[in-house]
């Protein structure tokens, strides 16, 4: 699979499964199971993972076009699937000694869907600094920790979930473990009823003293803190520009559908034909989205060909992406009306979607505090 296969395949899903369902998972909150069937077998689970365990071994370009394709007939599946690539990106970075090769051969063959268990009721949105700490058990560890949210909670086959080293002794001594579902202590703790990203299944996990091997210990004890800024920011930030990216395209796209069917039949015109103040804002909308598409252009580029300046695109790309999204949508909702209010069309479920982006951790307040300290000099932790 290359660049233009991996795309058009993502098209294809997202035309033939992703758009049809949307609607109505997002209205019964229903993990669209049939999306994931769907990602498996055209190898998109295994897009980044190398050739040996079945992978593409495609590229962040490719990573991205992909979830802006998804996430515009359906977010809450692009959100699944950023989730799941951050997640295998993290198991095939694991130390050596790991016992993953057959979690990483069974993604590579499509059938394993993984995701990440970070965020902790105790330290909310500051993911770094879980308050749950991994107790020895032999050569293995237990667990015991309530993660808040977990996207694809009991669906997924894996977690790769997050806790303070046993003998860590800073807040950010944190290590990464792999637990399979099905694990004893593992359990869903709560539904999920989302503003938006409502088919995502983004409930509450338990682990209770929930045992894990020792070759299921992806880092090294307290390099958690590590792979969560070296492997998985940089993969989540794009993920989360591109998703909404694939908003801001559905919310033009839908509101100029709009413009161009709903008429004035006393005025013998279309809205689009009829208001200018209409056509400017749909032309607002385009600009922010085409900025948007820049700067996800320009992250991919940085994360090619890594340079001083790449941490702080890295940042700054999921912060703007969030407001983006948000002003896109909302500008979506405005120019379409009571149309749009009285959910007649899609362009509600973008805006509500939208909102997930900027609370999602990093947020979008704690993403511009780390870039205020990154410019002044400051530690950023
Ligand atoms: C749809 C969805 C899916 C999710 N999926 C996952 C997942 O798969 N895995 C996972 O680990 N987590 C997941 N999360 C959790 C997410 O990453 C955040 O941890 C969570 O949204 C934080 O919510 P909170 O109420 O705890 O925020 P709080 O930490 O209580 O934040 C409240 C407000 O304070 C602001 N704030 C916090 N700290 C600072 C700071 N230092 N400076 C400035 N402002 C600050 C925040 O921006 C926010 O506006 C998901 C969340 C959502 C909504």
């Amino acid at each position: 699979m290359n660049h233009e296969s991996a795309v058009s395949r993502a098209k294809e899903i997202a035309d033939r499964v992703l758009a049809p369902a949307a609607r109505q998972n997002d209205k019964e909150g229903r993990f669209s199971s049939e999306a994931v069937a769907a990602l498996g077998p055209a190898g998109l689970l295994g897009i980044m993972l190398p050739a040996e365990v079945g992978g593409s071994a495609l590229g962040p370009r490719a990573f991205a076009a992909v979830i802006a394709a998804l996430a515009e007939a359906d977010a809450s599946v692009a959100m699944v699937y950023l989730m799941h690539v951050s997640a295998a990106a993290t198991i095939a970075a694991a130390r050596p000694g790991a016992t993953v090769a057959d979690t990483l051969k069974e993604i590579g063959a499509g059938r394993h869907l993984s995701t990440l268990a970070f965020s902790e009721a105790g330290s909310r949105s500051h993911f770094w600094t879980p308050v749950s700490r991994a107790q020895r058990n032999g050569a293995g560890v237990r667990i015991t920790a309530k993660k808040s949210w977990v996207t694809s909670a009991g669906h997924a086959h894996s977690y790769v979930v997050s806790s303070l080293a046993p003998d860590g002794t800073g807040p950010t001594d944190s290590t990464l473990y792999l637990v399979p579902t099905g694990a004893r202590g593992l359990s869903v703790a709560g539904p999920w009823d989302g503003l938006g990203m409502r088919a995502n299944a983004s409930a509450p996990m338990t682990l209770d003293d929930c045992e894990v091997a020792p070759g299921l210990q992806l880092t090294d004890d307290g390099a958690g803190f590590t792979a969560m800024l070296e492997v998985v920011l940089p993969l989540f930030n794009l993920g989360a520009a591109a998703v909404a990216l694939g908003l801001c395209r559905a919310a033009v796209a839908g509101t100029a559908a709009h413009l161009k069917s709903a008429r004035f039949e006393h005025l013998g015109q279309s809205l689009g034909e009829s208001l200018p103040t209409l056509r400017a804002q749909l032309a607002t909308m385009q600009i922010e989205t085409d900025g948007l598409a820049a700067r996800v252009d320009d992250l991919v580029d940085h994360l090619e060909r890594p340079r001083d300046t790449t941490m702080l695109r890295v940042l700054e790309s999921k912060a703007a992406a969030g407001d983006a999204a948000i002003s896109v949508t909302s500008a979506a909702m405005r120019v379409c009306g009571g149309a749009a209010f009285s959910k007649h069309m899609a362009v509600e479920r973008l805006f509500r979607d939208a909102h997930a982006g900027a609370v999602m951790a990093p947020t979008g307040d704690v993403l511009r505090e780390f870039i205020g300290r990154a410019i002044l000099g400051l530690p950023l932790f």
